[in-house]
């Protein structure tokens, strides 16, 4: 039961995402990116592979200084589909390669070059700073403890598997908030030293819905992440 819930955990991303339909890599090489800043400027792909292509040796160097056992050899894709919400996730292909998904509907969804700068600075952050298999060992030991517990009260076969599930789960988020504020702080540093500018990016939290300071909510509240951004910015 166990390994079956280590299993899903394994293709669990650290941002909820549905299932992509179309994947398009951007092309690499072509000329280096005009930098916009500030202004609100509708992006589109185009612009977007733009900024990959200013961010991406970026990335991946700071990766290999940060955390040379890792592939830092990013895949980055778009979700075309649109009828998937704006999101953007950090995950795993089955070779260990690291992938950063962003859908279209995100990238319409922000209103400059900073704001989706700053997005793909945070997802990059989440491989580099390890977060994928710290979460993994969290749920395996939640699941673990609430095995354990459930086990010692009696439980049935049922009541312990379910137990197990509750207890992944639980174990799975008890780090994300201090994740997700990890990422942020991480990703302003990438988002800097790629020219694009933090604290114009950050003002997407502004516009998404705030989760607040929910018991087991995965993310923290904007007003922190803002915080945490211009805390950084300010040291850089
Ligand atoms: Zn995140």
């Amino acid at each position: 039961m166990i390994l079956r819930i280590i299993a899903l955990l394994a293709v669990v991303t650290l941002a909820a995402c549905e299932a992509p339909v179309v994947v398009t890599a951007p092309p690499a090489g072509g000329p280096s990116a005009v930098v916009q800043s500030g202004a609100s400027e509708p992006q589109s792909v185009a612009s977007f592979q733009q900024i990959v292509r200013r961010m991406e040796p970026v990335v991946e160097r700071e990766c290999r200084i940060r955390a040379p056992r890792l592939n830092c050899d990013f895949a980055i894709q778009i979700f075309e589909n649109p009828r998937l919400p704006p999101n953007a996730f950090q995950t795993l292909d089955d070779g260990g390669r690291p992938v950063l998904g962003f859908t279209a509907t995100l990238i319409e969804d922000v209103r400059n070059a900073d704001e989706l700068a700053f997005v793909l600075g945070h997802e990059a952050a989440h491989h580099i700073a390890g977060h994928l298999s710290r979460q993994a060992e969290n749920a395996t030991l939640g699941a673990a403890i609430f095995g354990a517990l459930a086990a010692q009260t009696g439980a049935t076969a049922d009541g312990v598997a379910s137990a197990q599930e509750l207890g992944a789960a639980v174990g799975a988020r008890s780090y994300s908030k201090d994740f997700e504020l990890e990422a942020d702080r991480l990703g302003t540093v990438l988002t800097q030293l790629s020219g694009y500018d933090p604290l114009v990016g950050a003002a997407y939290f502004n516009r998404i819905p705030d989760p607040g300071n929910r018991f087991l909510g995965t993310h923290p509240p904007n007003a922190q992440r803002i915080a945490v951004v211009q805390e950084t910015a300010a040291q850089f």
